[in-house]
């Protein structure tokens, strides 16, 4: 049984419905998934997806970077936070990358967004990109207020350094691989992904992005998270079936999920 602890089920539904491609991924062994916030409407489709499918889907809710720019409804969050299924506030966090314009809104609504996931007592599910010691920094106060540091969270779809990762796992962090460890030109990653204690590793798709290889250039969708923990296995001398069942059962320490 395989867990992809980031999916973004809002953005399949133009295409296809959501029901096939949970279908499609059940059939596959990806029996659990962690469906993303991130906006008001992805947020009430994972709430309301995760009370379709209990036991399967579970929910994060949260306003990301891109709501930085126009005054945030976090009172909409905060109330969602504590629908049933709702095990994470995500996706939270900073992109320099994107949105380098509103750097200073978006480090607002990431701190306002870790008070919320405080109060909830939920681990957070974190983007960063070009934004590392702003991230860490954030983090690091964060972590400092928690009673349980080791459900604090996880920073997702990882690219980092092994100096980012190392201080991450120092926080109490997870840190979760997405396809691009199967690129063929990810090397360094790799490297990063063997340094990461067993007991702190999850995988994901971050579909319909980033579909890894075979897919790759294709919509991506749960089903692949196989070719992750496919991937790590390799990296690591195990089996498939054994990073399935260690990474399942971090995701689901971390989630606390039985
Ligand atoms: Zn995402």
């Amino acid at each position: 049984m395989y867990f992809d602890t980031h999916v973004h089920l809002d953005e399949f539904e133009a295409e296809e419905s959501t029901e096939a491609v949970i279908a499609r991924a059940q059939e596959a062994g990806v029996n659990r998934m962690l469906a993303m916030g991130g906006n008001p409407e992805a947020n009430r489709l994972a709430v309301e997806l995760a009370g379709r499918y209990p036991g399967i889907l579970y929910a994060a809710v949260g306003l990301d970077r891109d709501q930085a720019s126009h005054s945030p409804d976090l009172a909409d969050s905060a109330s969602l936070a504590g629908s049933s299924g709702v095990r994470a506030i995500g996706e939270i966090g900073l992109d320099y990358h994107y949105h380098p314009e509103t750097v200073a809104a978006q480090r607002k609504l990431f701190e306002a967004m870790l008070e919320l996931a405080r109060k909830c007592g939920l681990p957070v599910m974190i983007h960063s990109r070009e934004a590392e010691e702003d991230t860490l920094a954030l983090l690091r106060a964060y972590a400092q207020t928690l009673s349980d540091p080791s459900r604090a969270g996880a920073l997702h779809c990882f690219t980092g350094s092994r100096r980012m990762a190392k201080a991450l796992l120092d926080l109490g962090f997870y840190i979760s691989f997405s396809g691009i460890l199967t690129f063929p030109r990810a090397i360094e990653l790799q490297e990063v992904s063997n340094y990461v204690p067993e007991d702190r590793l999850l995988i994901e798709t971050d579909c319909p992005y980033l579909a890894p290889v075979p897919h790759r250039g294709k919509r991506n969708e749960p089903a692949y998270v196989i070719r992750v923990a496919e991937k790590l296995a390799e990296l690591r001398g195990k089996t498939r079936e054994e990073m399935a069942r260690i990474t399942t059962a971090n995701a689901c320490t971390l989630l606390n999920i039985e």
